[in-house]
């Protein structure tokens, strides 16, 4: 599969995954500070616990939010189909789009007659609407 939404999906997906790491850096790096200065400086020990534990729990919330947003981008995009027939006995076959096919362009021979076959059409499967609702 190499469409152009799946690879813009995988570019906003490290994108967003790069941010989110260095938020959990981050939150560790307050979370090991906290723990240092424990004893000298309660108070700001304390904040930091909070900044660092907050900073977790955002950024594995967004984690998880983007992970499902990808799933049903992945679920949305249908298959490109590619249908092929033969001109003499009118035999047709049905498979997945690969990178070149256009149409009337004359692909393997029929398994009937042996004629060439012609890409007669290219097209996304779209299946019928059931989506569900989450909320
Ligand atoms: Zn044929």
């Amino acid at each position: 599969m190499s469409n152009t939404s799946s690879s813009a999906t995988t570019k906003i997906s490290s994108f967003v995954l790069l941010v989110i790491f260095m938020a959990l850096a981050l939150s560790l790096t307050a979370l090991v500070l906290a723990v240092n200065i424990f004893g000298s400086n309660d108070i700001a020990a304390y904040y930091l616990l909070l900044i660092g534990f907050l900073g977790m729990a955002l950024s594995a919330y967004v984690l998880l939010q983007t992970r499902k947003r990808i799933k049903r981008l992945s679920i949305k995009a249908p298959p490109i189909t590619t249908t092929i027939e033969c001109g003499k006995c009118g035999f047709k076959n049905i498979r997945e789009f690969q990178r070149g096919d256009y149409v009337f362009k004359e692909v393997d021979s029929c398994q009937k007659c042996n004629e060439n076959m012609l890409i007669t059409a290219i097209y996304r499967e779209v299946k019928e609407k059931r989506e569900k609702t989450f909320f």
